[in-house]
């Protein structure tokens, strides 16, 4: 298996520290609020790294920080009027919906930052006993980029040329401003009530410090691979680095992998620029969680990718197309015919398949197996060459694909019922207006809900509610 790893900028064998393990951590959401579709072409790709290790034979440990303190959480919680933890509570709950609805796998540990700072003093204590850290006047602590001599070293950052002795308390900083980075954050008043005590007196942990402190607490002092979106890589990876590489006095990470970025008209997608969707933006618009995965996930991960609906649009004609193909191999009469035909189909199918997902996570490769073997295996069937047996075969391989793809979903085209009023039938159109319906109903805009149910009618179609929620029928 290969990776492009971002500290030698180039492609490497991945050599796990255990046999058969893989150790993984990945830095995750501040929960200030939804995510957008942005964060979740990073969080997509790490699902993809950790299903293709685990399709190659890996036990894979992924850890997924919680960040739930820091500038933002603080400003928007008082701003909302609510205590951090509530503020941020709603958020978390939010995400880990958004997860399941993009079938994106759970990771093995979701440590919260409030409930590791006890960690994170431990080590910041370590930084200053053996040298590394400082308190400034304000009593912050700060860690001091000129004890560490590899400092640059992922970012590629030529330290000859930078001032030493300045500092930055914000998080989130820019690569000409390279300085004295916070890992302590003495309390002031914009703070309100968040504070912990710690021996520098209270406050609060920097961001950069909550990741190396609880890697290492559920991963240990060195591990096989971290990752990121390619905006992680610098501050916030190159300070992980120096943090845990001077508190442990060892290697910290031996992969690094980075996303590129999910772009709009060619920008960066971002909550700062306003050029966002979050999830539930797409799922309200009636695209699915199977669909909105397709599309981002196509693209390899180290290529910009740019939105557009057209992407979700032919990410449904692309899945309609597989679940038709089930359909029919699931109706296939009895028989043995064409066993050995598609046993070496399926056998060379799975080998490029895997091929392509083990080379730096090729995706679009991948993909293109996939459409290969449908290829064939329409051929077969349009030739009438393979029967029952054979076909449970290929919807087995397909089963197969899906532990990397995660949205073919063979079992649920084959328990849909096929009539037009199955769910994938209604246009997205129709599907946001009963969305909007159901909206109104919920806020008990009665005469909205109305309104929108006459506009449907208009368009041909009626709503029915049922106990799993509403369905909507041609007229
Ligand atoms: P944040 O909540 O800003 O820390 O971001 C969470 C994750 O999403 C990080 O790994 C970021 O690098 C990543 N990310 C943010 N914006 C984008 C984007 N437009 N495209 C891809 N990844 C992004
Ligand atoms: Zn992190």
């Amino acid at each position: 298996m290969k990776f492009f790893n971002t500290m030698g900028r180039s492609l490497e064998d991945f050599k796990p520290l255990e046999l058969g393990k893989a150790k993984l951590y990945t830095c995750g959401p501040t929960v200030y609020n939804f995510a957008h579709i942005g964060n979740f072409r990073a969080y997509l790709f790490e699902d993809m790294l950790r299903r293709t290790l685990e399709y190659h034979g890996y036990q894979v440990t992924q850890v997924m920080n919680l960040t739930d303190v820091d500038d933002k959480t603080i400003r928007d919680s008082r701003a909302a009027g609510l205590s951090l933890n509530d503020f941020t509570a709603k958020y978390k709950k939010a995400f880990f919906e958004d997860l399941a609805a993009l079938r994106i796998e759970p990771a093995e540990h979701y440590p919260e930052a409030t409930k590791h700072i006890g960690e994170m003093i431990d080590m910041i204590q370590a930084l200053m006993d053996k040298g590394f850290a400082y308190q400034s006047e304000d009593k912050s602590i700060y860690f001091s980029i000129e004890k560490c001599p590899g400092y640059g070293k992922l970012a590629r950052i030529d330290m000859t040329s930078q001032r030493v002795g300045e500092r930055v308390r914000s998080d989130e900083y820019a690569k000409d401003s390279v300085a004295d980075f916070a890992l302590w954050k003495a309390w002031d008043e914009k703070d309100g009530d968040v504070k912990w005590d710690s021996p520098w007196g209270p406050g609060r942990p920097g961001w950069h410090i909550e990741c190396s402190a609880m890697s290492r607490k559920y991963l240990g002092n060195t591990f096989d691979l971290h990752t990121g979106g390619i905006d992680n890589m610098f501050p916030h990876h190159e300070d992980e680095i120096a943090q845990s590489e001077s508190a442990n006095g060892c290697r910290f990470v031996n992969y690094w992998l980075h996303c590129e970025h999910l772009t709009v008209g060619k920008q960066k997608m971002s909550k700062s620029l306003g050029n966002f969707y979050t999830l539930r933006d797409l799922l309200n618009k009636g695209y699915t969680g199977a669909e909105i995965r397709w599309a981002l996930t196509g693209t390899h991960y180290r290529s910009k990718l740019n939105f557009d609906f057209s992407s979700l649009d032919q990410a449904r004609a692309a899945l309609r197309k597989f679940r038709d193909c089930f359909v029919r191999l699931a109706a296939l009469p009895e028989g043995e015919a064409g066993i050995a035909e598609t046993e070496a189909l399926c056998a060379r199918a799975k080998e490029a398949f895997g091929a392509a997902y083990a080379n730096d996570l090729n995706a679009a490769a991948g993909i293109a197996e996939v459409f290969r073997f449908t290829r064939d295996v329409n051929g077969l069937m349009a030739k009438k060459q393979i029967a029952g047996t054979a076909a449970k075969r290929i919807l087995e391989q397909y089963r197969d694909f899906d532990r990397i793809i995660g949205c073919l979903d063979v079992d649920a085209a084959l328990a849909a019922k096929p009539e037009a009023d199955a769910e994938e039938d209604v246009p997205a159109e129709i599907r946001a207006l009963i969305a909007k319906r159901t909206e109104a109903k919920k806020a008990k805009d009665f005469a909205t809900a109305d309104a929108v149910r006459d506009e449907l009618k208009q368009l041909g179609w009626t709503v029915t509610d049922t106990p799993s929620g509403p369905k909507a029928k041609k007229l």
